[in-house]
């Protein structure tokens, strides 16, 4: 079965504000690095198709969702929360962003598909039940979940957010839903400062500033794969954060391609083991063009191999 990559030139569109990091040309790097990689000749690309309200509405407040759709400028850009800035292109770059992966849980619930990266922007992982946030409209990996959990009856879903940036949205929209269990890695204090106390399902595994690939291989080895397995998950999803890479400034991280590709891969295993190898990655931050380009790279070999 194939591995799909699924985006929107849509996506390219989304105005987050000139010098924004959320650049258009994230995309571009990550197709240029796919090309250079000589992945574009074993992958599948396919053109995302839009969200609907009601697939929205599974992870988000209604009135938040109508709220984003009637704020759409009819020229220029409005704020919905600092540095998350809409718009006349960014509701339908963000419909597209969460319906890529809406259709990549349909390829590989449908068994069209073993796994799915959604290369999409804006990113999704801090929108939280009722609230824009960090560059995030809708929580595109959320959605996804709510998604398989409503279409398809799942009752066990995974998602693992390796994002320099705790994934605050995910862990508010999931807090009270034990039929998730949500793993996020990230540097603290930091932005958003406002972790929880996480709770069983919601393992939260804040690292210091500079911290390396082997004491994150070590933490994730310890506190994250034996209770993943324990999970037994019947779908992996994956909010794929590059700006923990050493060269990101976004973040102070010293991770590197190879750590995304043992992290990857691990998670690879357990897919294998329980869930017939069914993953579903989306883009979530990496600003640095060639480090984002290299790790994407490595993380999609990471899950084909
Ligand atoms: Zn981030």
């Amino acid at each position: 079965m194939s591995f799909v990559f699924i985006s929107h030139p849509w996506c390219g569109l989304h105005e987050a504000g000139t010098d924004h990091p959320d650049s258009p040309d994230r995309l571009h790097a990550i197709n240029d690095q796919i090309i250079a990689s000589r992945l574009d000749f074993i992958i599948d690309k396919q053109q995302a198709i839009q969200a609907t309200k009601e697939q929205l509405y599974l992870a988000h407040d209604k009135a938040y969702v109508d709220h984003v759709f009637a704020s759409v400028p009819k020229e220029g850009v409005i704020e919905l929360a600092p540095d998350t800035q809409l718009g006349q292109h960014s509701l339908n770059a963000a419909l597209y962003a969460a319906g890529a992966n809406v259709m990549a849980v349909d390829l590989v619930m449908q068994n069209k598909a073993e796994q799915a990266f959604c290369a999409v922007r804006p990113p999704g992982h801090h929108a939280e039940h009722a609230r824009a946030m960090g560059f995030c409209f809708f929580n595109n990996v959320a959605v996804a979940a709510a998604y398989a959990m409503a279409q398809y009856g799942l009752e066990r879903v995974a998602i693992i957010d390796f994002d320099v940036h705790h994934g605050n949205g995910t862990e508010d929209i999931f807090f009270n839903d034990e039929r998730v269990l949500f793993c996020s890695s990230f540097e603290s204090p930091f932005f958003p400062y406002n972790m929880g106390p996480g709770n069983e399902h919601i393992l939260n595994l804040p690292l210091p500033a500079g911290t390396y690939g082997d004491e994150f291989m070590q933490a994730i080895s310890e506190q994250w794969l034996p209770k993943i397995d324990a999970f037994a998950p019947q779908l992996i999803l994956i909010s794929a954060g590059f700006d923990s890479h050493y060269e990101d400034d976004m973040g102070h991280f010293n991770l590197v391609e190879t750590d995304f590709y043992w992290l990857t891969a691990e998670l690879k295993k357990l897919a294998v083991k329980h869930c017939n190898a069914r993953m579903v990655s989306t883009l979530e931050g990496g600003y640095v063009l060639n480090a984002l380009g290299r790790s994407v790279a490595a993380h999609i070999k990471g899950m084909m191999d």
